[in-house]
């Protein structure tokens, strides 16, 4: 227990909840993870990184998949249910498909990666084996000349074989995360739409959020969610999925085109924060719980995990970052502050 208190940023305090699944002052459940596996990416994407100069963390901070499968298995027996793999792009971390049938030994109902695309038509059939059950591919633009010019980096082509290859391999549905910049690509709405209807594949509208490496992030840069919705629903009619078809923690909002051709998502976390029903945690490459994108404060665990401390030990660090975490992210506060570490280096 010595090295609880050593890596704690506190030390647990009679109001502190320390039994049974992981739910915060507010009464939320927190029942999803996203771990980061690398602060690394062979892109540079204009709302993530900044072109040159990115320092990454050093090789022998970055935990290893054994340590974060530990990790990932105490929050298991927290009532976590749904994890994710990102980063940086996890598919530059060699080896990634062991981690991900470490996770799938866990039992998780739910186990998803967030990539660029880049690989992964080679790696596909591998991941799918491992026991990944979907991914979310990012694409910015379905226009070949602009798509270098927003990830500075890659290929349109390529992340489309990327998509075919990952429908191939069975890794279902689908989904197409799209960050909507005004003045760069919100005139692909409709083409967005589009897509997803002739495809199958879930876009979502992600709202630019004040998470980018270069701090340029501007309120004039985002494009309401309600502005998306209106321009494709003009097109084609869209209704909200609501009652069994919806799930109330997901961060996006879902909307299925009234023709029965499939559903987007948009996910408004600037212009409508969901804070009241997020239920996710992250876990830094460098092994740092986050209760929110947004906080400014972590909850350290690689001293505990390289210092033999016990998984109770781990769980209470769960449980004291859950205890901390914030009613909302404060993004529209006057007084906000942005976290010390951008996108990339958390893990979206
Ligand atoms: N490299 C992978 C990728 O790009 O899909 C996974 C990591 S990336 C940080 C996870 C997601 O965050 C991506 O869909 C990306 O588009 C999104 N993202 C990055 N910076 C963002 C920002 N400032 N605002 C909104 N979304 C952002
Ligand atoms: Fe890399 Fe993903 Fe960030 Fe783009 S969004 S720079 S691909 S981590």
């Amino acid at each position: 227990m010595s090295s609880v208190r050593v890596a704690l940023t506190r030390r647990p305090s009679p109001g502190d909840d320390l039994g049974g699944a992981l739910v915060d002052r507010f009464g939320r459940v927190h029942r999803d993870l996203r771990i980061s596996v690398t602060d690394r990416c062979n892109f540079r994407c204009v709302y993530c990184m900044p072109e040159e100069g990115v320092r990454f963390l050093p090789r022998a901070q970055i935990l290893s998949y054994e340590e974060l499968a530990r990790v990932a298995r105490v929050a298991y027996g927290l009532g976590v249910r749904r994890v994710r793999i990102t980063g940086g792009e996890p598919l530059v971390r060699r080896g990634v498909d062991s981690f991900v049938e470490m996770l799938s030994a866990i039992g998780f109902e739910d186990l998803s990666m967030t990539t660029n695309g880049t690989g992964l038509e080679r790696q596909a059939p591998r991941l799918a084996a491992a026991g990944l059950r979907r991914v979310n591919i990012s694409c910015d633009s379905l226009r070949p000349e602009r798509f270098p010019s927003i990830r500075r980096s890659g290929d349109l082509a390529t992340v489309l074989g990327a998509m075919d290859a990952a429908e191939r391999a069975g890794l279902s549905p689908l989904k197409v995360n799209v960050v909507v910049l005004a003045g760069v690509n919100d005139d692909e709405l409709v083409d967005f739409a589009r897509f997803g209807r002739e495809t199958g594949r879930i876009v979502r509208f992600i709202e630019y959020m004040p998470l980018d490496g270069a701090g340029s992030w501007e309120r004039e840069s985002v494009v309401p969610a309600t502005r998306i919705v209106e321009e494709i629903s003009a097109h084609w009619p869209l209704e909200v999925l609501a009652g069994s078809d919806a799930d109330p923690y997901a961060p996006a909002t879902r909307y299925r085109f009234v023709d029965g051709a499939g559903e987007i998502g948009v996910i408004p976390t600037v212009t409508e924060p969901f804070c009241g029903t997020c239920d996710r945690l992250r876990v830094t490459a460098d092994g740092a719980i986050r209760n929110c994108l947004f906080a400014n404060e972590e909850t350290p665990l690689k001293t505990l995990l390289r210092s033999g401390a016990d998984d109770a030990a781990i769980a209470l660090a769960f449980r004291l970052a859950v205890n901390a975490k914030l009613p909302g992210h404060g993004i529209n506060d006057p007084g906000f502050l942005r976290p010390r570490r951008s996108m990339s280096m958390i893990g979206g």
